[in-house]
């Protein structure tokens, strides 16, 4: 295999972006490098000139509460994520989510800067933050700009993000308050390593009565883009938390949703099953959590 000439570890933003530009779009934006490098090794990436990896720029290889919201820099790993205790408690599907991705080697190096920017339909920890309404930022020459994390997708494995001239930087989300909560769940074939055959997350918030008055959905993958299921927020928004709705908005989120036949991973019909049973688990659990019960991490390291 062909290799880099220049790995850069740059010190600040200015750095790295002096960096990208320097390069002219011969260089590539590496976090982790568990995706990229076996891209690269495996041909589905070119070699690029060089890299330039940003986890080490202070402030970005850090979690923090700010402005209001729970921010995440591209230095953070899978491992910082589900270990983070604000996490946990009001963020907790994306704690759930990063918490199963790969083994511990691959959390403790992987970013969840580097799996949104792979762009994959189900990647996990992009399934956690899509349910939280996250949001990603990214930064080039012109500027730094805070987007939904719905616009960072163009299609399977196509990100909006171009990892050779821009970098992103931080992803937010505001943590779950009172009465609200989430949950993540998925279903991996035993010995399955990367992508799970089907994927399921959740947020509701409750208001005194019981009442849901705001509710997230997603299960993935369902399209090239991860994607919400509307049919199953309108299910649910307005009424009572419980079983009989939680299995409607399963049903709901199996009309609105193509669940596609994947020779590698699962047929749709088997994808449509584990949507009817585990959709409703994940809506309980996250309903359990917004009435206050206790936060233990469904899955970790699994
Ligand atoms: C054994 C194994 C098991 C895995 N299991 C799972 C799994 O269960 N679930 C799952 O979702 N994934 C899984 N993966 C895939 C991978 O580990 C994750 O997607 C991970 O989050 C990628 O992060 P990274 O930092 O390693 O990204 P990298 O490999 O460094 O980069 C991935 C892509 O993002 C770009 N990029 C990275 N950082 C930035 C940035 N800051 N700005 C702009 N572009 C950037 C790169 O150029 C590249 O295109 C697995 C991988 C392996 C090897």
């Amino acid at each position: 295999m062909d290799h880099w000439k220049h790995y850069h570890v740059p010190e600040t933003l200015e750095d790295a972006i002096a960096l990208l530009e320097r390069y002219g779009g011969g260089a590539r934006v590496v976090g982790g490098g568990t995706d990229l490098l076996l891209d690269i090794g495996q041909g589905r990436a070119p070699v690029p000139e060089a890299m330039v990896d940003p986890t080490r720029i202070a402030g970005l290889a850090r979690i923090d509460l700010e402005d209001g919201f729970i921010v995440i820099g591209c230095g953070a790993t899978h491992t910082m994520i589900t270990c983070n205790p604000d996490i946990v408690q009001r963020g907790t599907c994306l704690a759930e989510s990063c918490g199963v991705i790969g083994g511990p080697q691959v959390r403790n190096v992987a970013t969840l800067a580097g799996n949104i920017a792979h762009a994959l339909p189900a990647g996990d920890g992009t399934v956690g933050l899509l349910v939280l309404d996250g949001e990603v930022e990214t930064a080039d020459g012109s500027g730094r700009r805070w987007m939904p994390l719905t616009d960072a997708f163009l299609g399977p494995g196509k990100s909006a993000i171009d990892h050779r001239r821009t970098l992103l930087t931080r992803m937010r989300f505001r943590p779950t308050g009172d009465r609200a909560g989430s949950a993540f769940f998925r279903v991996m074939r035993p010995q399955g390593v990367a992508l799970p055959m089907i994927a399921m997350a959740a947020r509701l918030q409750l208001d005194g009565a019981g009442t849901i008055v705001a509710v997230r959905v997603t299960v993935a993958p369902a399209g090239p883009v991860p994607c919400l299921s509307g049919a199953a927020a309108e299910t649910l928004l307005g009424g009572p938390a419980g079983g009989e709705r939680f299995a409607a908005a399963a049903e709901a989120a199996l009309d609105g949703l193509a669940l596609r036949d994947s020779k590698y991973r699962a047929s749709s019909a088997y994808r449509q099953e584990m949507v009817r049973t585990h959709l409703p688990k994940v809506l309980a659990v996250a309903a359990e959590r917004a009435a206050g019960g206790p936060i233990v991490l469904w899955g970790e390291g699994k």
